[in-house]
């Protein structure tokens, strides 16, 4: 295997997906074993060593739901010919599934091939082009470098161009969701210039872009960088009459009462055009799969 190789198997990744939920196991799993080939440990990792920080990142990072499976990715990735779990012998469970506890109390390992371990060590570039690329085929950009912290990878998010797979941007996607708004965060009306430009003020997509959000007006909100990136985090959310919701996991001082749980149960600002009004079908998305737990502080 080869550089470009590795980069094309990161790509045609098999990401399990039913209908349009998101699916961060296998990236995030990858994501902390990347971390892992910048160091000297042992290349395969034992599941009980990995279990909780998976397991955690999997909550910040992935859809709130009731339960969290470490073990599917740790068992899955075996699938993409990256992956090896040596010695799998008793693994399965009668029914063909895996089970955690059995993972955990065994200490089972697994980790890159050796030949991929190999390329990723000898390597340094090819190591963050792979994370940037798990990135940007799973997250949007604002979350990006909270990620690459979080998993322990000591490098700046930077945008990668050698992404085949994604789909073509509407370029004019930004411009358009800005003037519906009349540049101003659609949340708090932030709107500074310098001489004519906007600053700190970004289209945001409502449905992910990653995950198939269109590049449309209804899918788009103009929002300040804090307002998207809280957006993003799931620690807003949208509700079906247009209202901010705080989810109930946010908290803080200096800050959190002007800038965040201010607006909660606020209408948005009104685009110029009812028929930019933010979808129902983005905004459930949306609650689903990115806002963290249950509408919080007002209802
Ligand atoms: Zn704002």
């Amino acid at each position: 295997m080869d550089a470009q190789e590795l980069i094309n198997r990161i790509t045609a990744l098999n990401v399990w997906k039913k209908g349009d939920q998101r699916a961060p196991h296998k990236p995030l799993l990858l994501l902390l074993a990347l971390a892992r080939a910048n160091t000297d440990k042992p290349r395969l990792i034992p599941f009980d060593e990995i279990e909780n920080k998976l397991t955690r990142l999997l909550e910040d990072f992935g859809p709130s739901r009731a339960n969290y499976y470490p073990e599917l990715p740790f068992w899955h990735l075996q699938s993409d010919q990256i992956w090896e779990m040596p010695n799998t012998t008793d693994v399965l469970t009668a029914s063909g599934s895996v089970s955690k506890k059995y993972l955990r109390d065994h200490h089972v390992a697994a980790g890159f091939t050796q030949d991929v371990y190999g390329l990723l060590q000898a390597n340094g570039e090819l190591l963050e082009q792979v994370a940037m690329q798990l990135l940007e085929d799973n997250f949007p950009p604002s979350v990006h470098q909270d990620i690459l912290d979080e998993v322990g990878l000591d490098f700046e998010a930077t945008a990668q161009t050698t992404n085949q797979k994604r789909a073509k941007r509407d370029p004019t996607f930004r411009r358009r969701v800005l003037e519906a708004y009349d540049y101003r965060c659609a949340i708090c009306s932030f709107s500074v210039r310098m001489e004519n430009t906007p600053i700190a003020l970004e289209a945001a997509h409502i449905k992910w872009f990653q995950a198939g959000g269109p590049d449309i007006e209804s899918n788009g909100l103009a929002l300040c960088s804090l307002h998207h990136k809280l957006l993003d985090r799931g620690a807003l959310a949208i509700s079906a009459e247009h209202k901010v919701m705080v989810s109930e996991k946010a908290n803080g001082h200096s800050g959190f009462e002007e800038w965040v749980l201010n607006f909660d149960g606020k209408v948005l600002l009104k685009p110029r055009n009812s028929l930019y009004l933010p979808k129902v079908e983005f905004t459930d998305w949306h609650i689903r799969e990115v806002f963290q737990g249950k509408y919080g502080h007002s209802q």
